[in-house]
């Protein structure tokens, strides 16, 4: 057999690919206009602070959108995926996968599921609980014809086309009709509404089969579950033959205060989901049930990506450190500190400001309707202060920080928004 040349003389990689010039218009004119972009560029990162091109320096409590758990360049998550690239980064599952069955078991020992499915995104882990939901109605379930998805209005769930339907929000779902069939839609925290939708619904060979809900409501304006709506609708499930499947794809991974969001809300969901979090930043999705439900078999769902050695050495880090570094008590602290500083301004500025609601490193500031003054009217003028922050909804300001900010950075947070509210308080 021949020498390998490539190995031999190893390509180094180009400046233009490691440091490739940041042009707006050359962007935009190849990349799908699928976004609305600031235009600012960042090009490095540590710890909760960014750098952009300009060289100019954030405070990030954004964290890329609640994923940055470790914030940027953690020591341990470079030592994981550097030698784990080293050492075996992708194959297929056609072979078994260590690093992937560690991590399920982490997750198995930390949750009340009993196992997971990995994929590599939010979406696609909501997809999987979809298929499993139906999967286990035509199989088990009273052999379900058309089983019935509930799901929340101003909830989120993704943007593939089943997950953007279990989405209520109609503007998420404009001209992709026609939709995937076998969604409705309730209030959320109003379980009268829930009691109606399962009478409604239920007729011939359907009804409601399952209640995918967020045990806190992100995207939708930072919105936390009720206790008491939680309590009564794990009852009527129960009662009901009804699967109970949270969406913890933003709020779990430690974010809540709480490994898992559900840990607030006095119940166990039968399925729940991941992903922002999970890997701190490397994509990873995944799906858990318990047993009862577990019903995929060899060649029922899959996914090329899904549990790679790589992602799954990655999560299992990002895991690991929170549990040794106490990250939790961290988060809660932050949290606490980062309320009571959001409702002094609040309460400072009551015409501009309604609501503080959050839980742990998930926080959320509603401005007032009666204002014209939007999220991201506050997003950009923080920015220019050097404070990242990202909407959640037209009228909730979202901070998301990384779960290892520090008290001084919250403080310095506080305050520059703040500086930001005095300035357009006009
Ligand atoms: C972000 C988000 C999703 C979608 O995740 P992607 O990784 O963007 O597909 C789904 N559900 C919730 C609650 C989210 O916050």
């Amino acid at each position: 057999m021949s020498q390998n040349t490539l190995l031999d003389t190893p390509f180094i990689p180009s400046e233009s690919t490691l440091n490739p010039v940041f042009d707006p218009q050359e962007f935009d004119r190849y990349v799908m206009q699928t976004y609305g972009r600031f235009p600012i560029a960042m090009e490095r990162g540590q710890g909760c602070r960014l750098w952009d091109t300009q060289g100019k320096e954030y405070l990030d409590f954004v964290a890329g959108i609640a994923t940055c758990t470790l914030g940027h360049a953690h020591p341990t998550l470079i030592a994981t995926v550097t030698q784990q690239i080293q050492k075996l980064h992708h194959v297929s599952n056609f072979y078994y996968i260590p690093e992937q069955g560690a991590l399920a078991k982490w997750i198995v020992d930390h949750s009340c599921a009993d196992r997971v499915f990995f994929c590599n995104s939010g979406a696609e882990a909501n997809e999987a609980a979809i298929k499993l939901i139906r999967k286990y109605a035509h199989t088990v379930l009273d052999f379900l014809e058309k089983p019935v998805i509930l799901t929340a209005k101003a909830s989120f769930h993704g943007r593939t086309l089943a997950t953007v339907t279990a989405t209520g929000q109609p503007k998420y779902q404009q001209d992709f009709d026609p939709l995937v069939p076998g969604f409705a839609y309730v209030p959320y925290n109003d379980i009268k509404a829930v009691e109606n939708a399962i009478a409604d619904l239920d007729e011939g060979n359907s009804r409601v089969a399952a209640i995918m809900l967020e045990p806190l409501q992100g995207e939708g304006g930072i919105r936390p579950g009720q206790l008491d709506y939680f309590l009564r609708l794990r009852k009527i499930c129960d009662e009901n033959s009804i699967l109970l499947v949270f969406d913890e794809v933003q709020v779990g991974v430690g974010r809540s205060g709480k490994l898992w969001g559900y840990e607030h809300l006095g119940v166990e969901p039968d399925i729940f989901t991941s992903a922002k979090g999970l890997a701190g930043g490397i994509p990873i999705g995944a799906m858990m049930c318990k047993e009862f439900c577990n019903v995929f078999t060899p060649g029922t769902h899959a996914s090329t990506f899904g549990g790679n050695p790589f992602v799954c050495a990655s999560a299992l880090t990002v895991l690991q450190t929170i549990e040794k570094e106490n990250i939790l008590q961290n988060v809660q602290q932050r949290g606490e500190q980062l309320r009571s500083r959001l409702r002094a301004i609040a309460s400072a500025y009551p015409n501009l400001f309604t609501d503080v609601r959050g839980w742990g490193l998930i926080n959320g500031i509603e401005l007032s309707e009666t204002i014209s003054l939007t999220s991201l009217d506050i997003v950009k003028a923080a920015m220019e202060e050097g404070l990242l922050l990202a909407p959640a909804g037209p009228k909730v300001l979202r901070f998301v920080p990384p779960l290892i900010v520090s008290e001084a950075e919250v403080d310095q947070a506080a305050k520059l928004l703040e500086k930001v509210v005095a300035k357009l308080n006009v």
